[in-house]
């Protein structure tokens, strides 16, 4: 018998738990996460209104609800929890499956001011997040810049866009409901740095900005024709090929009338967080151009994008685990082929998955290779690994230890309190957003907000 620890129950943490208990009947898994509620991004990082991306949910239910899988919520690991080192008395191995749970800096002036929002901030609120700060986005907002032209810009862009009609299905909480229903910012600009074929987007995702009902997407095509592979896009790799193909359609024929604007811009990298006293009042930009070798550089021409709300989408980073190595430069915990390595060495019984370990690139279904090369490696050392003894019962030596884990019958009772508040109002499945409420429902209790 061989008991693991995986900490965090995304898809990363999900996959690794899948891939142990189906390469080796000997293996019972125990997966802990710091909140009461599993799934992880998969939950809190896609956009409510991706129902089709959402419902792989189910697939990772049927993971924890395993014979030999266990979802332990509610138990923080590192700083403030359980120990690293307390971990690995615990279980024969640890897998680290935390993500990367903040969100790159600009390091440009204006970046606190109010209204200047990271676009995971904004995420964490309209997903119900527990952590996320309080509402008051949109207040006074019309208009918004969104900083960077990855799939997390195309989501912000995205439900900044939508309507009443199409939000009030999805699952998120009747705050931010209410308050991007009432459809205030009506212009979105989104900004790429460099070029379109160097936009992170993929196409599904840039096409579907083009379906939003009431929406009118506009580029301009002199901007667009700056950029080499726009121009000729024939040595380019298929999928930025198809990014220009949709951008070129859109140069060419004019949007139909829309209420809301979303207009996307390139070659301009922010400088500035302009404020109107502690407020953001714009962005101030600087127009670059193509060096030739992928990057851009500056041409000391300046342009102003006057917005209340200014939301930066460039890019997840990863933050350290107290008692665990981490590569700051990269936002990594440094490894080989998964197994931590700590001075240079793989540390026993140790070992990272998903964006922790290979930072913040790729879809959901990037982790399954990424997590079954780690579980791999785990199973080659079990034989050691094996041979140490250990304690009989961890989950009584972890609530001895402080945190009362919520277990899957836990999580259970807030799907039925979310489906119960989605009811009283009239809605489907409703997701509560605070930490007392999801507590509370857990211990089967009804009282939701
Ligand atoms: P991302 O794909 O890495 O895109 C980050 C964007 O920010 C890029 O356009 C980048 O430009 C820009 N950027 C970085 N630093 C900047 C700076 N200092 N100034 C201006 N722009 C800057 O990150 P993401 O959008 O957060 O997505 C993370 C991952 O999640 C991706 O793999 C993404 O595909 C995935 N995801 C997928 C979906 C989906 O499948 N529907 C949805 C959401 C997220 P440069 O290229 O010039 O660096």
């Amino acid at each position: 018998m061989l008991r693991v620890a995986v900490v965090g129950s995304g898809p990363s943490g999900c996959y690794t738990a899948q891939s142990l208990v189906q390469q080796d009947p000997g293996v019972h898994v125990h997966v802990l996460d710091r909140l009461p509620c599993p799934y992880g991004l998969v939950r809190y990082g896609v956009a409510p209104d991706h129902e089709k991306i959402k419902s792989l949910q189910n697939n990772l239910r049927t993971v924890l609800e395993h014979e030999r899988v266990r979802f332990l919520g509610g138990v923080r690991v590192g700083a403030d929890g359980v120990p690293v080192a307390r971990l690995r008395e615990l279980y024969h191995a640890v897998v680290y499956c935390v993500g990367a749970a903040t969100d790159r800096r600009l390091g440009i002036p204006g970046e606190d001011l109010r209204g200047c929002w990271s676009a995971t901030e904004f995420v964490s609120w309209y997903s119900a997040h527990p952590d996320a700060v309080a509402d008051g986005f949109l207040a006074g907002a019309r208009t918004a810049v969104v900083i960077g032209v990855g799939n997390v810009a195309v989501d912000v862009t995205r439900m900044l866009a939508r309507g009443a009609t199409e939000l009030t299905p999805t699952d998120m909480p009747q705050a931010a409901l209410d308050s991007l229903a009432a459809g205030t910012v009506t212009r979105v600009h989104m900004v790429g740095r460099r070029g379109p074929s160097q936009a992170r987007f993929t196409t599904k995702e840039l096409r579907e900005l083009s379906t939003l009902p009431d929406s009118r997407v506009t580029v301009d095509p002199a901007e667009l024709e700056l950029d080499p592979g726009y121009v000729d896009p024939s040595s380019l790799p298929a999928p930025q090929r198809r990014n220009v193909e949709v951008l070129r359609g859109w140069a060419t024929a004019p949007a139909p009338a829309g209420r809301h604007g979303i207009r996307l811009r390139f070659f301009l990298r922010p400088v500035e967080i302009l404020s109107d006293g502690d407020r953001v009042r714009g962005v101030r930009l600087e127009r670059t151009e193509p060096d030739g070798h992928g990057g851009v550089s500056g041409t000391g021409r300046y342009e102003v994008i006057e917005a209340q709300l200014v939301l930066r989408s460039v890019g997840y980073r990863g933050v350290p685990v107290d008692g665990l190595p981490f590569d700051p430069v990269h936002g990594t915990v440094p490894h080989a082929a998964g197994r931590v390595l700590r001075d240079g060495v793989p540390s026993p019984g140790e070992y990272v998955a998903g964006w922790i370990k290979r930072g913040p690139t790729g879809v959901i279904g990037t982790n399954r290779p990424c997590a079954k090369e780690t579980a791999s490696s785990l199973l080659e050392d079990a034989p050691e690994l094996a041979a140490r003894s250990l304690p009989d019962d961890p989950v009584a030596l972890l609530r001895a230890a402080g945190p009362d884990p919520v277990e899957w019958s836990g999580w259970q009772s807030i799907e039925r309190a979310e489906a119960a508040l989605g009811a009283s109002l009239g809605r489907g499945v409703v997701k509560i957003p605070d930490w007392e409420s999801l507590l509370t429902a857990a211990r089967g209790g009804g009282a939701v907000p």
